[in-house]
């Protein structure tokens, strides 16, 4: 039995985890791949404090899970399937035991959605990317291109404005999703070029992205688009096959918690992307994994 389990070893988890040790908490974390997470994936942080010069994804997610370790988490690495979050005990059921605790922390991150297309994994980090503010300024002064026709897609593309030297936003239909506040910005901003009813059929590049194939679809003409970088925002998905039913989820599949990180069950908490939150990002999954022991502390003091 343990007093706090924890579901994902990216930053959000590991935080939680260290602060959960260090206070003396029965600590473990579940997670099915190598800790780090999504930040583990990516070559440079430059937005994390203490690091002047910026430091590797990896080089700064073993960093964590070294503090993990010095405070005596316990690693299981297994995949969660299902859990009974309801009762008292909490089950967590994986593909090999099932584990009881008497709080369950959920940090199991989120994942940007692909555009599936030819070169899109072997470009990432080579100027594919799924996030402006982690990865905009490596392109400063360069001209770059975002896909995707929403909220964020229009935000993040007005936000590459401001370091870019041209971004070229591509939708594939006739007309933005984005709000209408968001969109008048966009339609007045000189350094922002919106391409309609436009897919991207390729991205090309042998070390670095060089130019996009781009396909009208009500015309069938193709067209090659030069770039630096392109952006990709045509959603952002929640790790959350193994949710159980009770739990509170908005329409896109992330827990809604309150400000102290509970959710609607008791005992049961959420941190990191896999809460509905405005930013996603290595420093807020920290936020997050450090603030929830508040709450975590009252819980099991009761
Ligand atoms: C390419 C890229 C570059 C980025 N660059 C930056 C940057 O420069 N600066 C910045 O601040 N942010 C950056 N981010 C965002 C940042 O990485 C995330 O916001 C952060 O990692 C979220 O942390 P998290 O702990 O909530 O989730 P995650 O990092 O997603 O970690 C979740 C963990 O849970 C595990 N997990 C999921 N499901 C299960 C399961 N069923 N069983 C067991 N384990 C499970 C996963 O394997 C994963 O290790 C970047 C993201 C990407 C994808």
């Amino acid at each position: 039995m343990y007093d706090v389990l924890i579901i994902g070893a990216g930053p959000a988890g590991m935080t939680a985890a260290i602060y959960a040790a260090r206070a003396g908490h029965k600590t473990a974390i579940v997670e099915y791949g190598v800790p780090g997470g999504q930040a583990a994936t990516t070559d440079m942080i430059e937005n994390y404090p203490g690091f002047p010069q910026g430091i590797s994804g990896p080089e700064l997610m073993i960093k964590f899970f070294e503090q993990t370790q010095t405070f005596g988490v316990e690693m299981i690495y297994e995949q969660v399937q299902s859990m009974e979050l309801t009762q008292e005990i909490k089950k967590i059921t994986t593909n090999m035991q099932t584990i009881e605790a008497k709080v369950v922390v959920i940090a199991s991150g989120a994942k940007p959605k692909l555009l599936g297309v030819p070169n899109e994994n072997q470009m990432r980090g080579k100027g594919v990317s799924y996030c402006a503010t982690c990865d905009g300024f490596f392109f400063r002064d360069q001209p770059v291109a975002v896909v995707g026709g929403g909220d964020t897609a229009v935000e993040e593309a007005m936000y590459l404005t401001k370091m870019c030297s041209h971004v070229t936003l591509i939708h594939r239909r006739d007309q933005l999703r984005a709000n209408k506040l968001a969109q008048s910005r966009a339609l007045a901003n000189e350094k922002l070029t919106i391409i309609y009813d436009t897919v991207v059929d390729e991205i090309i590049g042998e070390e670095k992205v060089q130019q996009l194939k781009l396909r009208n679809k009500k015309t069938d003409e193709t067209s090659l688009l030069d770039v630096n970088g392109v952006f990709i925002f045509v959603g952002y998905s929640p790790n959350n096959d193994f949710f159980c039913p009770e739990l509170e989820v908005d329409e896109a599949g992330y827990i809604l918690t309150n400000e102290d990180l509970s959710t609607n069950l008791p005992g049961v908490y959420a941190v990191g992307d896999v809460r509905r939150k405005k930013l996603r990002q290595v420093t807020t999954a920290v936020g997050d994994g450090g603030a929830v022991m508040h709450a975590i502390e009252e819980y099991l003091a009761d």
